[in-house]
């Protein structure tokens, strides 16, 4: 068969053969089918999606797409945890130090920002000299020692997925479950992890938008991880406004060592802490979840879990001087306020638009090739629920040329929405899936 063949295959919701699968996925990663033709193939995958069968092979063929980790030798429990991506969502940065204090080796393979949501690497880069690049030997000795890795694919760790997830995140191809199940997993098996919590984001500035997709992505990415002798928990999550304060890189990293210091939002404090407790239980260092809150609040009140961020930070010769003074980050040169145009009670404050914005800036890429600016961001001040009066600042925008900030403006000018009731209070976790 051909690749448009394959192509047309899918388009008219017809059902690929398991070696067609194994071909197209390696020819893909050795550069033998272009993108547009991968492009086109993904834009009908995400029009029909994938049955079981073809998504069993479609990990596995993306899995094997490279080398695999091995830590059969690290004595410690090893379990990673991944977020379907939302904005605001720094949740990894804070997080991974945190549960390592605690005892568990996290070897995470994370991804960079995709469409308006935003990437675990680039915030990482944001701190100067950290190297997101790490080859599978390094890995390893990382582990070995410091109990962490933060790193991103390499040429040989799931090439396949580095590539689709780039092609997709500029093709309108990214809020399928299929694709988004087969690139997580193929990610975190390749990890050779004993456990996996995932962060299935829900609402309007996530890619599942209702709550019944979000669980079926859930139970599709638990079945995965079950076929594959790898314990996986799912939490369902509000993404509706944005986690925290901070939208942008440097900024997200600034509020990550704010949290490890005991000191951030209240919504960004708690679902760290919650899928911290999933990890240390799933890792079995804390038999309930009331015991593994305590450990991890050990770790951050006696300084552990910043202190093994510093340990990481070195190791991946970081700037470690940015956890005692953020403005060792970078900075944006401009700054602007975003006001009120009336009182009232802020009724929504979209996760999405902000996330656009964001990217408008400079903070995400539009087109592949795009470089982040890490400096540029967003401060979001008004979370639904909450008393403003006119004038007041909502956010505050961080911006470094004039025609990116009037972009950023423009997707601002939707985000809010004030009224003369606060909306009902709605629960940060919607659910779960085991
Ligand atoms: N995170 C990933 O790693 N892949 C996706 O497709 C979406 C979020």
């Amino acid at each position: 068969m051909t690749v448009v063949e394959l192509i047309e295959e899918k388009r008219d919701g017809g059902e690929l053969e398991a070696d067609e699968i194994r071909w197209l996925i390696s020819a893909y990663t050795a550069d033998e089918v272009p993108d547009y033709q991968m492009a086109a193939l993904l834009m009908a995958i995400y029009q029909h999606g994938l049955t079981p069968d073809e998504l069993a092979v479609w990990v596995e063929s993306m899995l094997h797409s490279g080398d695999t980790l091995d830590f059969g030798d690290i004595d410690k429990p090893k379990i990673d945890k991944h977020s379907t991506g939302g904005v605001g969502d720094k949740v990894s940065i804070a997080l991974v130090p945190m549960v390592a204090a605690c005892g568990l080796a996290i070897p995470m393979i994370s991804g960079r920002g995709l469409g308006h949501t935003g990437g675990t690497l680039d915030k990482l880069e944001a701190i100067p000299g950290f190297r997101t690049q790490v080859d599978p030997s390094e890995y390893k000795h990382l582990l070995k020692t410091v109990g962490m890795v933060m790193g991103g694919q390499t040429e040989t760790l799931v090439p396949a997925d580095r590539r689709l997830y780039a092609l997709r995140d500029v093709t309108g191809t990214v809020p399928s479950i299929p694709l988004i199940s087969s690139s997580i997993m193929s990610k975190k098996l390749a990890e050779d992890v004993d456990g996996l919590v995932l962060d299935v984001k829900v609402g309007r500035g996530a890619f599942m938008r209702d709550l019944d997709d979000a669980r079926s992505l859930a139970e599709t990415m638990v079945g995965i991880g079950k076929r594959h002798d790898t314990r996986t928990v799912a939490l369902l999550t509000a993404m509706d406004e944005p986690l925290g304060t901070a939208v942008g890189n440097a900024n997200e990293t600034a509020e990550c060592i704010e949290l490890l210091r005991g000191d951030a939002p209240p919504d960004i404090t708690e679902i760290t802490y919650r899928l911290g407790e999933e990890m240390l239980v799933l890792g079995g260092l804390a038999p309930s979840h009331s015991e593994a809150r305590a450990l991890l609040e050990d770790a951050v009140t006696s300084g552990k879990a910043l202190d093994k961020f510093a340990e990481a930070i070195v190791a991946q010769d970081g700037d470690p001087r940015v956890l005692e003074d953020l403005s060792v980050l970078p900075q944006p040169p401009e700054f602007v306020e975003f006001d009120a145009k009336e009182d009232g009670f802020i009724t929504q404050c979209h996760a999405g638009s902000i996330g656009m914005a964001a990217v408008r800036l400079g903070a995400g890429r539009l087109q592949k090739e795009d470089e982040i600016d890490p400096s540029v961001g967003i401060w979001v001040f008004a979370k639904e629920g909450e008393r403003i009066e006119r004038n007041q600042p909502l956010a505050r925008v961080g911006w470094r040329e004039g025609a990116r900030l009037g972009a950023a403006l423009e997707e601002l000018e939707n985000a809010w929405k004030i009224g003369p009731e606060p909306p009902s209070a709605k629960p940060l976790i919607l659910g779960e899936v085991r």
